[in-house]
């Protein structure tokens, strides 16, 4: 383990199962990187069916023990404390998270991390006051809905916010009883490793929550999947692996919550404040490097406004400061991985080949920034609907333009994909705001904001962008198995 790296991880990189640091039964490692100087962090154990066997088996003996006998309160008091020592080490997890992701230490230290704290608190207060309303029949016997644990449940998550997803997923399946073995991205295992002792330093009992390190097909992602123990999963990442995902668990029945790709729109209508929505816009295609699903990739303005809007959108990508994601002054880092940035770097070339797009600005590796996934801020003009700029996710610092004339013509565009998981609308007109939130395919619309959120409110995607929904009694709901219990009235016998 290099020296410099933060505190926080154990003194050897292991999974952690049944409240312990352990090396992969078959002792397979593999090099986590730095994406922004390409240097070996550490090296993590590379999981196999075997671990997750293991995993499933603790996290089966834990739920079956004090854990899924525990009230709600008792589980929310843990999970509080869970939220104090994450706020307690937030640098230390920033700190990992930006060097094993490239992102901007701000990002990290001033976002991800206390919502991945929030994430605990929110459940497990939510959890604690859960109601099971009874409902009393005309003949006088009662009926009521309770909610139990599911037993065991897999999560497996992204590298592109990874401590945030992973506790968006394990704290309401934590509080509502459930045991949890979580197989984090192959590229981001840092912050999950050091989750482990954090819980443990809580007074999470062992066992309850399990953390396999390891690669997704024909690996622990897929052994996680298709083990009989697991009875439900909740999984974040691309629509393609949600299908094989799906297919795979089809023989145990298990139940299912996807949140997949998105090819989110920006929707500027003349009547908007424009600088707002110039300055929003620009943060929601390059936040995080433009590598969030829910990013507004896609920039669709009314044609009379398009020349002033771009104007002022070019300012904010100018003041853009690509640098090390450690640096304060940084506001954009490094792509996820070389591989990564070669995949957005084929779509520019793309863009330079198709008839009418010009790329406006960026479209290279900044001067300087030869080492690591750097990208510039890439913006694309003259893009047509059809054209696979518009169609496929990039999942990098490129946002494409269009321009419509009409209301119509902007829900055309707007719902023209296959994804459909969020949008922004940008009106001072409340009918016409009204009326695109009524008329988009998405599962999330902005109005005059982006990246808003209160966690009691559904989370997901329409179309191609995922399965269910998350958030709130939602999340709960998921991770529950409800049972509905009836009495006759007294005497009714
Ligand atoms: P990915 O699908 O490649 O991987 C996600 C996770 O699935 C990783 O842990 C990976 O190891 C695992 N995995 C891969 N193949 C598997 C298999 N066959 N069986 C089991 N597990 C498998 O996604 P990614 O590249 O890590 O993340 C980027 C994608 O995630 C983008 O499409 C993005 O839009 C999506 N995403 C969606 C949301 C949302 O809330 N809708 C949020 C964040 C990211």
């Amino acid at each position: 383990m290099p020296k410099d790296l933060p505190l926080g991880l154990p003194a050897r990189p292991g999974h952690y199962i049944a409240g312990e640091y352990r090396a992969a039964l078959s002792q397979a490692v593999f090099a986590d990187v730095n994406p922004a100087t390409d240097e070996v962090i550490c090296e993590v154990p590379l999981g196999d069916a075997r671990d997750i066997d293991l995993a499933v088996d603790a996290a089966e003996q834990a739920q079956k023990g004090l854990w899924g006998r525990a009230s709600a309160g008792e589980r929310a008091h843990v999970l509080r404390r869970i939220a104090e020592l994450i706020d307690e080490r937030r640098e230390v997890f920033a700190r990992l998270e930006s060097l094993d992701t490239g992102k901007p230490l701000s990002e990290s230290r001033g976002g991800e991390i206390p919502r991945s704290a929030y994430n605990f608190r929110f459940f497990s207060e939510l959890a604690a006051h859960q109601q099971s309303p009874t409902f009393v029949g005309d003949d006088g016997s009662w009926h009521t809905s309770l909610r139990e644990p599911l037993g065991v449940v897999g999560l497996i998550t992204p590298w592109n916010l990874p401590l945030y997803l992973a506790t968006w997923k394990i704290a309401p399946a934590l509080a509502q009883g459930n045991a949890v073995v979580l197989k984090p991205a192959e590229l981001t295992p840092l912050t999950a490793m050091a989750l482990g002792q954090l819980c443990q330093d809580a007074g999470l009992p062992k066992g309850v929550l399990n953390i396999v390190q390891g690669e997704g097909a024909r690996s622990a992602g897929e052994a996680l999947v298709a083990h009989p123990g697991v009875r439900a999963l909740s999984f974040t990442g691309e629509t393609t692996t949600g299908e094989a995902i799906m297919r795979a668990a089809a023989p145990g029945l298990k139940k299912l919550s996807f949140e997949l790709g998105g090819k989110g729109a920006t929707v500027v209508f003349a009547d908007a404040d424009l600088d707002q929505a110039a300055a929003t816009a620009a943060r929601a295609a390059f936040r995080n490097q433009g590598q969030i699903c829910l990013a507004g990739s896609r920039l669709l303005v009314e044609e009379g406004i398009a020349g002033p809007f771009l104007s002022r959108l070019m300012q904010h990508v100018a003041a853009i400061r690509v640098g090390d994601p450690l640096d304060d002054k940084t506001t954009m880092g490094s792509l996820i991985h070389r591989s990564h940035r070669e995949k957005v770097m084929s779509y520019v070339e793309l863009a330079r080949k198709e008839a009418g797009v010009t790329v406006a600005c960026g479209g290279q590796v900044p001067a300087g920034r030869e080492r690591g996934a750097f990208y510039a801020p890439t913006v694309l003009t003259g893009v047509s609907q059809e054209s696979r700029l518009v169609q496929e996710e990039i999942f990098g610092p490129v946002l494409t333009v269009q321009t419509f004339k009409s209301f119509d013509e902007a829900m055309g565009l707007l719902n023209g994909t296959r994804y459909g998981l969020s949008c922004s609308v940008w009106t001072r007109d409340l009918a016409r705001a009204q009326a695109a939130a009524r008329a988009a395919r998405t599962g999330l619309v902005w109005i005059n904001s982006w990246f808003l959120r209160d966690l009691h409110t559904a989370f997901g995607g329409m179309k191609r962008s995922g399965i269910g929904r998350e958030g709130g009694q939602l999340s709960l709901d998921f991770f529950a198995d409800m049972k509905t219990v009836t009495m006759p009235a007294p005497g009714g016998f």
